[in-house]
């Protein structure tokens, strides 16, 4: 087996799809990391992370989040290229996503801004009235560096998995705006110049369905600081990200949708990001196994490289078929999402499809991303563990993947209700019939269905293996029919 398309993300990408329409970008992007953007970010997640200025000389409250110029160069390049503004120009998905994957090959933080961006950009246009749209939109679509960048906070100090039992930031009605005040404690891309921001509209109904989204800018309509930036966090990866808290005082927001419907709006954003984790997982588990086999052909043992060693080529193969498997699902959450990302509630059975595999891709993704990572760390043997190398960041890039976005318990969890109020397992195993072994299928199927008859209680407690095993079904029947 050929191990040599490890070696570059788009020599992978190559590999998979039948075709990519803009391989000139993705070669120029490749091309530039490999010379400069690697010896940036290694830099960065060291010893260059942001940090907040506060306060300017004459004290007034500022709250500037402050990073290396060389992070700017690798940040911008990204918008530039398209990330953001290529979704919306050209009305397909799948040039970011195509842009993300390059790009995370080499640095899976610096996805997370883009896909907040796009998580901004999106809902605006979507769902924002057109004079807000007029207002905000062509700034977060520039292509030169004067591009804005969105955000997406949601997460409280209660927590992030149970949203309508956690989220207390209050919205009160004042004119054509709202006013929001509260806290949000997992605050991605702080400093960000306009966020999307989940609250409470006042005297609604508790829980999740009483929540509503908002587009709420860094700075009020006179100029003044909108929200305020009390820490930023000291995290083990994403380290170029500045995640903070972030706190809203009567800040000023628009609301998007309809004061009902905030929810829909959240998973739309959440939809979003999701793909992009699953996509990302990939890349860092494909660049693991690049390194891995980069050091596994010069390590010589017992006579000859450990590459050659029986054992480890077989790892090496077997996990070359896992990676193209997991590419397969990851893609298919592309592709599906591509389909029905324009769509408003109520959804049709494609987006429910669509969310069963979302839930699969982000779920098993990520378990793989950190499996790979720590099996690229032995591959080194004891030089995994240092710093010095590089081998270890991808583990701890790859234990962000599995736990933001909604951890792998809220994926299970919530894969198994839209296969239980909306039978999306039924649609998937239609999809699949055509290229799964009718046997094997047949299994599956059966299995499934044996496990949402169990009691509430049993049905959760057992569905980790159920999960897994609906994943990597799923994932190898679609690389079957990749190339
Ligand atoms: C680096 C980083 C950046 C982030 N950036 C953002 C951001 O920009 N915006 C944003 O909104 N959020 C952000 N988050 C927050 C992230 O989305 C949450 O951490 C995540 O959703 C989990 O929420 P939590 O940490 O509060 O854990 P909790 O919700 O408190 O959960 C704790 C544990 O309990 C488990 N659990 C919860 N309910 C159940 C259940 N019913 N059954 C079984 N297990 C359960 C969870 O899976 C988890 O393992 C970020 C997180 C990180 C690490």
């Amino acid at each position: 087996m050929d191990l040599n398309s490890l070696r570059s993300p788009l020599a992978f990408l190559q590999s998979r799809l039948p075709e990519i329409s803009q391989s000139n970008v993705l070669e120029a992007e490749q091309a530039w990391w490999k010379n400069e953007g690697i010896a940036i970010s290694d830099a960065i997640d060291r010893a260059g992370t942001p940090w907040l200025r506060m306060f300017d000389r004459l004290g007034k409250r500022v709250d500037e989040i402050r990073r290396p110029l060389e992070y700017q160069t690798i940040l911008k390049r990204g918008y530039r290229a398209g990330v953001v503004w290529r979704a919306l120009e050209e009305k397909s998905l799948i040039p970011t996503y195509l842009l993300m994957y390059a790009i995370s090959y080499y640095d899976p933080g610096i996805c997370c801004p883009y896909t907040v961006s796009l998580g901004t950009a999106v809902p605006l246009a979507k769902y924002g009235s057109a004079e807000l749209q007029a207002r905000f939109l062509p700034q977060l679509l520039r292509k030169d560096d004067s591009v804005w960048q969105g955000a997406t906070w949601m997460t409280e100090i209660k927590g992030g998995s149970d949203l309508g039992a956690a989220v207390e930031t209050i919205a009160r009605p004042a004119g054509d705006r709202w006013l929001l005040t509260g806290e949000k404690y997992f605050t991605s891309n702080a400093g960000a110049e306009l966020a999307v921001v989940a609250a409470r509209p006042e005297g609604v109904a508790p829980g999740v369905r009483g929540l509503a989204l908002f587009l709420v800018p860094r700075y009020r309509e006179n100029g003044e600081l909108n929200y305020f930036i009390r820490r930023l966090k000291d995290k083990i990866a994403t380290r170029s990200v500045p995640t903070g808290e972030v706190e809203l005082k009567v800040s000023e927001g628009y609301l998007l949708g309809s004061v009902d419907s905030g929810i829909y709006l959240i998973l739309e954003v959440l939809n979003l990001s999701r793909v992009a984790n699953s996509v990302v997982s990939v890349a860092l588990a494909q660049r693991a196994m690049a390194d891995a086999l980069s050091y596994a052909a010069q390590r010589a043992a017992f006579g000859k490289p450990i590459l050659d060693h029986p054992l480890l080529r077989h790892q090496f193969e077997t996990r070359l078929n896992a990676l193209r498997s997991a590419f397969a699902l990851a893609w298919e959450s592309v592709q599906l999402l591509n389909d029905v990302w324009m769509e408003r509630a109520p959804y049709s059975d494609r987006y429910h499809l669509f969310r069963l595999v979302a839930h699969l891709a982000k779920y098993w993704t990520a378990e793989f991303a950190v499996d790979t990572a720590k099996w690229a760390m032995e591959v080194h043997g004891g030089l995994g563990v240092l710093a010095e190398y590089g081998v270890e960041r991808w583990q701890r890039e790859a234990m962000i993947l599995a736990i933001w976005e909604g951890t792998s318990h809220r994926q299970i969890l919530d894969g198994l209700e839209v296969m239980e109020r909306k039978r999306a397992h039924q649609l998937l195993f239609r999809r699949l019939a055509e290229i799964a072994p009718a046997k094997e299928l047949q299994e599956m199927e059966s299995e499934v269905e044996q496990h949402l008859k169990l009691r509430t209680e049993e049905r959760e407690a057992l569905a980790e293996p159920l999960f897994r095993r609906l994943a990597i079904f799923t994932a190898e029947t679609l690389a079957r029919k990749s190339k």
